[in-house]
């Protein structure tokens, strides 16, 4: 771009690129370092000079989103559950169908239950944390992932929004100490050789796959959870949009009772829960709203 490029011709410049509207708006509001709420700033000020820096900045980002990076990496910045999470390609971006496993922990979480415990396995951002904290001060959460990259970046969050999430390194609950009322996770779930991989390339691939129906990290956490759930508790997983079937028949073929599944916003079975009723034991968590 030439060095006297105004606001509205910087933005014609990244439509010709290839970029959608509302992402070139949202890259020159970054580079311009103002808030992305603020697109009326670019309509009040379309005639303004950009400085060179802030074109060499705009080119250079531009470029990455025309090669196909996902806007959250170059913004470093992507909302969950009215959050501001901060993202780089060390985590998944967190993505609105999400918010159905969030929504569903709040609903099975009673308003009475103080510090229930709760678990998000596979944290990556720490989003789901992140928002259960956020929403139920009350609650003992604790974030666990494989990854002390992915650490780094959940610890990261929960300091700058100042949430009390505890954080531990684990692989899945091998090694974890410790009964939950709630387990919730958004683990991998996509079989190896999916090709709708490809368009994820930008993101952490062991956030992504999962064995060659995409079902083994889900099998394995089926498999140890009961020892880390306290009787009547939960386990909420996020899974494809065309696996809640196979994960209900994984839940309820391990003697898992109310086996049942969600829908996210565009109405795809994107959750399955079930509880874990543990007959030997006779007292009941009375941490959640929906019992065994
Ligand atoms: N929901 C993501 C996608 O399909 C995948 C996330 C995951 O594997 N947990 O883009």
């Amino acid at each position: 771009m030439p060095i006297t490029t105004t606001v509205a011709h910087a933005l014609r410049q990244l439509l010709a690129l290839g970029l959608e509207r509302l992402d070139a708006q949202l890259l020159l509001l970054h580079v311009l370092a103002r808030d992305a709420d603020d697109r009326a700033w670019l309509i009040a000020h379309d005639t303004d000079l950009l400085s060179p820096a802030t074109i060499a900045l705009l080119n250079a980002a531009a470029l990455r989103r025309a090669s196909g990076e996902p806007l959250a990496y170059i913004t470093g910045h992507k909302e969950f559950f009215g959050l501001d999470i901060q993202v780089d390609p060390r985590v998944l971006i967190p993505r609105p169908d999400t918010e159905t496993l969030v929504e569903w922990a709040l609903e099975l979480l009673a308003p009475t239950s103080h510090a229930a415990r709760v678990l998000d396995l596979g944290t990556g951002s720490g989003a789901i944390a992140l928002a259960l904290q956020h929403a139920r001060s009350d609650l003992d959460v604790l974030a666990l992932d494989f990854s002390s990259d992915a650490l780094a970046v959940a610890r990261a969050n929960a300091q700058r929004l100042q949430l009390p999430v505890g954080f531990v390194q684990g692989s899945w609950m091998s090694g974890l100490q410790g009964k939950f009322s709630l387990i919730v996770s958004n683990p991998p779930y996509i079989a190896s050789a999916d090709h709708h991989l490809a368009a994820l390339q930008f993101e952490p691939l062991t956030a992504l796959a999962s064995g060659s129906d995409g079902l083994d990290d889900i099998r394995t956490i089926i498999g140890q959870a009961p020892a880390h759930l306290l009787p009547g508790g939960w386990l909420l997983l996020e899974h494809g949009y065309d696996q809640a079937n196979m994960v209900r028949t994984l839940l309820e073929a391990a003697g898992w009772k109310g086996v049942q599944s969600r829908r996210d916003l565009s109405g795809t079975e994107r959750c399955t829960g079930a509880c874990f009723d543990d007959t030997d034991h006779l007292v009941q968590t009375t941490s959640l709203t929906v019992s065994c």
